[in-house]
């Protein structure tokens, strides 16, 4: 069960650009970071780039479901990139989210992730982008050590929230009545209102049961009846040995530069600043179009245009370029 949820937080302070978080859902059904990654624009390519990078992480699997709150170019690369997993798409409204998707299984809380993400962020946005990085790793770091705690702790079969799930599904079934059917099919409730429930392959038909692959009180009641153990039929994902395994590991922090072992990819590329320049200049009488005096090779293609000053008889263009510094200083003759 991997359910991902790509959350965007776009920076406001001097630094522009936009944070990525893709995040999956821990034992304890609590938010579970994946993959950080911070680009400057929504674009296919950006999708493509931090997207490539989380497939090789966590690979392409059909019981992958992916949910965002963006249906253009993040749909494009999913498709692409994760041509077995399911992509469904929230709407937020007053806080809440109402998902949609097409999947198997699907069990994350309403809870609001974009609003954990923008506290945790709120300091950020105006720091320059190593401390900017340096300020997620150290919250991972903290995160990562406190749930571990928690975990270590835990002296139940299941994470706390789910065995107190497991509970009230339990009280909530004692209600119901249930009759056996053949030897793996059990109906659950009242005239009208009665469910099945078959554990020759753990459905009921409300299905509930198959989508969280957790208990329902259906299938409590009827394992109740045929004197299945409880824990038997909820998914081990939610075990404490899953949820302490998920914190594992710990992030540790970035030592001496002098032991740092750069990755070929890493020193091959080069570093391109963002700046806005004023590329295009119409006026009536004198059309000058500064873009063809980007000298060959100083950058990679223009984004889209960013702002349009217009002044009477001037319209004057200003792009949002990735170039390298020194052509810019030779471009605006600092
Ligand atoms: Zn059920």
């Amino acid at each position: 069960m991997f359910d991902q949820e790509i959350l965007m937080n776009h920076l406001k302070g001097p630094y522009k650009g936009i944070i990525l978080l893709a995040t999956a859902q821990d034992a304890n059904k609590q938010i579970y970071p994946l993959a950080w990654g911070i680009i400057d624009a929504e674009t296919n390519r950006s999708w493509m780039w931090f997207l490539s990078n989380l497939k090789d992480l966590i690979g392409d699997s059909d019981e992958l479901v992916f949910v965002s709150d963006r249906k253009n170019s993040i749909e494009n690369a999913i498709a692409h990139l994760f041509p077995r997993a399911h992509h469904g798409y929230c709407v937020w409204v007053s806080a809440r989210a109402y998902r949609y998707f097409v999947g198997q299984r699907y069990n994350i809380l309403t809870n609001n992730n974009v609003e954990s993400l923008n506290s945790m962020l709120r300091h950020a946005p105006s720091l320059p982008i190593t401390c900017l990085v340096e300020h997620i790793r150290y919250t991972m770091q903290k995160w990562f050590y406190e749930l571990r705690a928690s975990a270590t702790a835990c002296s139940t079969v299941l994470s706390p929230t789910m065995e107190n799930e497991l509970r009230t599904t339990f009280e909530a079934s004692t209600r119901l009545q249930a009759h056996g059917l053949t030897d793996n099919l059990t109906q659950v409730g009242i005239s009208n209102d009665t469910d099945i429930v078959d554990f020759s392959e753990n459905t009921c038909t409300f299905h509930e049961f198959q989508l969280n692959r957790m208990l329902c009180v259906h299938a409590t009641r009827a394992a109740c009846l045929r004197g299945k153990s409880l824990y038997d039929l909820c998914s081990p994902y939610y075990t404490f040995e899953y949820w302490e395994c998920a914190y594992g590991e710990a992030i540790y922090p970035v030592l001496h530069e002098v032991d740092w072992i750069f990755p070929a990819e890493i020193t091959g590329t080069p570093i391109y600043h963002l700046v806005y320049v004023v590329l295009q200049v119409d006026h009536p009488h004198n059309v000058s179009n500064l873009e063809t005096s980007i000298p060959h090779g100083s950058g990679n293609a223009l984004a889209a245009v960013d702002l349009v000053i217009t002044r009477p008889h001037v319209r004057i263009t200003l792009y949002h370029v990735r170039c390298k510094q020194h052509f810019v200083r030779e471009w605006l003759k600092l």
